[in-house]
């Protein structure tokens, strides 16, 4: 059999599931708003059990130039720079979870599974097509774009991230719950630092009502930041808008000199509003599913939201496996079970890991938690590759 699966959005979750789909030998075909595949310039750290995955379906190979690999994965007070929890992962990871833990810039992953996919299915995506409305057909779905064309596949699958135009007509329109935080990001070269760099690390620098977290990405040529503030408002439109150096500064005032250096290098600051929504009570309605983002995006405490998306992909189609059209709807089903109990938890100690960095860490056990998510183990194989 082959189906067609429409995939809603070239995100890492979306080129996951289009990857692991075409494995099973789906047709698949994406469709995403923008007019071209860019990524924001940030850096995204994938844990071992988002490797496995990676691996299994032949991404790695093409990150092997660009990822880097941190010595360990340390948490720093904010202000005096002092360590005080330190988990090795460079060379160990491999032993304990079976895969590497590596950071990567967004547009280096994104590129890789982007010639993954057109390895497998050459010209599977289409740029500047917003989905705006799907419908029910006979064993199959039939979406409509902006343009107001339309097309059909056995399977849509919402991967439109956490304003998902697909959850809201499965849902019902619900606004995503602003946090009360937001994040400063930005990708400062590590040459422009000298000898006040933050470590080769994934450094987790915790203070009072913020924290900051740096990582090297391309490489390690590049240190990438993300700091995050309590702000009870946030009045823009746009997620994401350019922010002053000044006011970062100004949030980070009497921080560790190799934080505030990155702060002073950055070309560009980016400010992000941080959203999320409580866990949904289905992902999936007849020949529609979501993944990723779209069905449970999470505060990045845990550095998970990439991660859970690609194992969803992964576990979609596991489910997807062996079903015929008609029993699409039962798969979709066994997935959302397969999935919710660890998406869930995975929510929950993100949030908690917000509060634990933000309050000075009076215990480390959750953070653990966060390494031992990579326990994950990838139990069955994909088929092999599509013909
Ligand atoms: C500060 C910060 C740091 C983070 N760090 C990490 C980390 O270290 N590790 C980690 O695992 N996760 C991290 N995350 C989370 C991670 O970025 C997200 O969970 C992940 O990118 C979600 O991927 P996605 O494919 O589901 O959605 P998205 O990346 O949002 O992709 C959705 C895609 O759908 C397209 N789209 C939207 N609507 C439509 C439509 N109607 N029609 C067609 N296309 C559409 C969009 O243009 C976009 O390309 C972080 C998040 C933040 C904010």
């Amino acid at each position: 059999m082959h189906s067609k699966a429409i995939i809603v959005g070239s995100g890492i979750g979306g080129l996951s599931a289009a990857i692991c789909l075409r494995l099973i030998g789906w047709r698949v075909r994406v469709l995403e708003q923008a007019t071209e595949i860019t990524e924001v310039g940030a850096g995204v750290q994938i844990s071992p059990n988002g490797v496995k995955v990676l691996e299994q379906i032949g991404v790695m190979p093409l990150l092997d130039t660009v990822l880097f690999e941190p010595d360990t994965i340390e948490i720093r007070m904010g202000i005096s720079g002092k360590k005080i929890l330190e988990i090795p992962m460079k060379g160990l990871a491999i032993d304990r979870w079976g895969a590497q833990y590596i950071q990567i810039h967004r547009a280096d992953l994104i590129s890789a599974l982007t010639a993954r996919l057109s390895q497998l299915q050459p010209n599977a995506i289409q740029t500047g097509a917003k989905v705006v409305s799907y419908k029910h057909i006979p064993c199959g779905t039939e979406v409509t774009k902006a343009d107001n064309t339309k097309e059909r596949a056995n399977l849509v699958i919402g991967a439109d991230g956490i304003h998902s135009v697909i959850r809201n007509q499965m849902l019902g329109p619900d606004m995503a719950r602003f946090t009360g935080n937001v994040a400063w990001r930005a990708l400062v070269p590590l040459a422009l630092l000298g000898d006040i760099a933050p470590p080769p690390t994934g450094c987790i620098w915790a203070g009072r009502k913020r924290h900051a977290v740096t990582t090297r990405v391309r490489a390690g040529s590049i240190v990438n930041f993300v700091g995050i503030i309590e702000q009870s408002d946030w009045q823009k439109e746009g997620w994401k808008v350019e922010g002053l150096k000044q006011d970062a500064l100004t949030d980070f005032a009497g921080w560790d000199q190799r934080v505030l250096n990155v702060i002073k290098q950055a070309e560009t600051l980016h400010k992000w509003a941080l959203f999320d929504r409580k866990p949904l009570p289905y992902w999936h309605q007849k020949h529609v599913v979501l993944l990723g983002d779209a069905a449970h995006p999470m505060l990045p405490s845990m550095a998970q939201g990439a991660v859970q998306s690609i194992e969803d992909a992964y576990m979609l189609a596991q489910c997807l496996e062996e079903a015929e059209d008609d029993t699409i709807p039962n798969s979709s089903a066994n997935y959302f079970a397969k999935r919710i109990k660890r998406v869930t938890r995975v929510q929950q100690v993100s949030a908690q890991n917000l509060r634990l960095f933000a309050e000075f860490l009076n215990t480390c056990t959750n953070f653990i938690l966060c390494a031992n998510v990579a326990c994950w183990k990838v139990s069955s194989r994909l088929g092999s590759e599509a013909k």
